[in-house]
């Protein structure tokens, strides 16, 4: 497996890589979210790259860049396993050099949701994926329905400016007990870890709701709120049930519903969504 750090670098071990490639880009400490991406890239292309890089620029002032889990030879043995061709983990210096001063960025679809309480967050993904894109050069890439709104943003990018890579959205992987799989999920406290289960758990009531045949988007929020509220430590960012390419807030559920949910268990913010319909 070629671990590279530098641009040209990963530039001419692409030209030797047999096609398709499939790429998938992380921000590392990797669990089996990731990996199900990584089998996936495998099943349905000749090679497959993944990037570790955890991106500054879409981390806010206040945010966990600094303290965001790392692990680079725990995740480069896993990829190993898996049989992963190249993995590109460059230094930020080397994707932002000092002079850099452009911006890639979706309007609309980022203001809503993550987007709303984490601002600018959408632009540094688009940006550093546009740039990992033009670097790796994938047939197709690989997201997790995890991070929903972020494979909506990347599927409107590649649509709007024409950009010749598949995006694949693969489900959410959870542990046994509901919780979506999370780098972050390492802060929580083992008093926190318990808790931490009310996203999972207000989804699916979401669901049986939906089940039962309640078709009214502002019941299924109150439902969900008022569920999170029985957990003393949870505060929540927002709970939301809207349409899944716009990301407007519904009011009668007629097509797929798109619900989410953004909730701080103490000190860790954690983001969780199903879809329904
Ligand atoms: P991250 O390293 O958190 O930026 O995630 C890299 C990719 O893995 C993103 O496309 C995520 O949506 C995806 N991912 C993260 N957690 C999960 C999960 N539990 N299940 C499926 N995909 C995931």
């Amino acid at each position: 497996m070629n671990i590279i750090e530098t641009i040209p670098q990963m530039q001419e071990v692409r030209k030797t890589l047999p096609e398709p490639v499939g790429f998938v880009p992380t921000m590392g400490y990797l669990h089996e979210g990731h990996i199900s991406l990584v089998r996936k890239a495998k099943e349905e292309n000749a090679s497959v790259i993944v990037s570790i890089f955890v991106n500054p620029t879409q981390f806010g002032h206040n945010e966990d860049f600094e303290k965001y889990p790392r692990d680079m030879e725990g995740d480069i043995e896993l990829l190993e396993e898996e049989g992963v061709d190249a993995v590109f983990a460059p230094e930020a210096d080397e994707i932002y050099p000092k002079d850099f001063s452009s911006r890639v960025e979706v309007i609309g679809i980022t203001q809503k949701l993550e987007g709303n309480c984490r601002p600018g967050h959408f632009r540094g993904v688009t940006t550093v994926v546009n740039k990992l894109f033009n670097i790796v050069g994938p047939d197709r890439a690989y997201f997790g329905q995890k991070d929903a709104q972020q494979a909506i943003v990347i599927n409107k990018m590649v649509k709007d400016l024409n950009m010749n890579v598949d995006v694949v959205t693969c489900p959410t992987i959870r542990e046994e007990d509901g919780l979506a799989m999370s780098s972050r999920n390492v802060y929580l406290k083992p008093e926190d870890r318990q808790s931490a289960t009310v996203l999972y758990r207000s989804l699916m009531l979401a669901n049986d709701l939906y089940e039962q045949g309640e078709r009214n988007a502002e019941t299924i929020r109150e439902e969900m709120v008022r569920l999170i509220k029985t957990e003393e430590l949870a505060r929540i960012d927002y709970v939301s049930v809207a349409d899944p390419l716009t990301l407007d807030e519904l009011n009668e559920i007629q097509g797929k519903a798109l619900v989410s949910l953004a909730v701080k268990i103490y000190k860790t913010r954690l983001i969780d969504n199903v879809i329904l319909g």
